[in-house]
């Protein structure tokens, strides 16, 4: 696809750099600084109490990447939080996917929010989609994404409607290796786990995205009491509203799967007009049996996989890495799984990644 081929092409212009701001966080210019971190709109930077701050990016790299530097080509998705555009690198023709989040929140929020953006901009594991960097401009958050140009397990899961084992197997085996850098390697916990938060590329890569900072304004935004805002995967202990941790996300894993193998969300409504609210929901989720894959269906061991991560005791969950070595993952292995292919044949990319800068 050539460059401009899908839409005409907007301009993202950005206002002449603002006079960065060493007072305690949120200035009157937007920026926000917090110890060693500041956010404004030329992105996240960690700066040393006795630097001298330059409007400069925080990227490791010397290829520093502002609003400027792209041409938008198309809206690829919408979210509650904001919109994603397909984007194009005006110099090197590369595609990024920009996500933009309108933020009506407080400077606690905002703080969390900057630390998020920080751990996100540090992650390097190829099972993790590459935040590239992110502006902070009064109210807006602009995150520049590497680009996947299959779209998201939803998106893909609604032109298959069902995902074979083998298959099923190869993708789960790359969601684990994210899952366990994201606890092990830098101890956080997704908390958005969910099929639209799983993208995919023509290669065969499934990456995991949206870590922090979807859940933080989910949980925090108005959004936060209302079906909207609540994740269909959350486990009964987040529900419940106590503590949780690594294992809440391996439950959102095993629904997932569980979806991505049937076809339909694990949790049948009582009635047949689908839930009567968001309650109803949570509250089958807490007080029901936790849902399992049938027996006459599917192998046992997918079903002993499912089970492993949808128990309602988060103690009796594996952890990613114990589910890496389940028999389940294991048995497809030596059969070589191409899923670059399989993702390709239900159609076409929607440009072609090209190689990052
Ligand atoms: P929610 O807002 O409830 O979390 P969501 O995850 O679908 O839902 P977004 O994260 O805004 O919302 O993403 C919207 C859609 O944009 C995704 O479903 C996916 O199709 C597409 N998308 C998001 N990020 C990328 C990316 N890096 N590359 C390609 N497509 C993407
Ligand atoms: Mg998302």
């Amino acid at each position: 696809m050539k460059k401009g081929d899908l839409a005409p092409k907007l301009k993202l212009s950005l206002p002449p750099p603002d006079e960065l701001c060493l007072s305690k966080f949120l200035t009157n210019s937007g920026t926000f600084k917090d110890g060693d971190l500041l956010v404004n709109k030329n992105g996240v930077r960690i700066v040393s109490e006795n630097e001298v701050e330059t409007p400069a990016l925080i990227q490791p790299s010397d290829n520093q990447l502002s609003l400027a530097d792209f041409d938008a080509i198309k809206v690829i998705g919408k979210g509650n939080g904001g919109i994603v555009r397909l984007v194009q690198h005006k110099w090197t023709n590369q595609f990024f996917a920009l996500k933009v989040i309108q933020v009506n929140i407080d400077e606690s929020v905002l703080k969390l929010i900057g630390r998020e953006l920080k751990i996100n901009q540090s992650s390097k594991c190829p099972y993790v989609v590459v935040c590239y960097q992110s502006f902070y401009d009064n109210g807006v958050i602009s995150i520049i994404l590497e680009y996947m140009d299959g779209g998201s397990l939803a998106d893909f899961l609604k032109k298959v409607n069902r995902i074979p084992e083998p298959y099923l197997a190869a993708i789960c085996k790359q969601v684990l290796k994210g899952l366990w850098y994201l606890h092990h390697e830098k101890h956080i916990i997704h908390r958005d786990l969910k099929p639209s938060n799983l993208l995919i590329n023509h290669a065969g890569e499934v990456k995991i995205t949206d870590f922090g900072v979807s859940a933080i304004l989910a949980s925090t935004s108005s959004l936060a009491n209302t079906f909207v805002g609540t994740s269909y995967y959350m486990s009964p202990e987040r529900i419940k509203g106590g503590s949780y941790g690594y294992r809440s996300d391996i439950w959102g894993l095993g629904l997932i799967m569980l979806e991505c193998a049937t076809g339909q969300y694990p949790y049948t409504p009582p009635q047949p007009g689908g839930w009567d609210g968001f309650y109803e929901l949570m509250d089958t989720v807490v007080n029901e049996p936790a849902p399992s894959a049938p027996s006459d269906l599917y192998s046992p061991e997918f079903c002993s996989f499912i089970s492993a991560c949808v128990q309602k005791n988060p103690r009796e969950r594996l952890s990613a890495n114990e589910l890496l070595a389940h028999p389940f993952i294991k048995k497809f292995d030596n059969l070589d799984i191409d899923l670059g292919f399989y993702f390709t044949s239900a159609g076409p990319p929607l440009a072609t990644l090209l190689d990052k800068i």
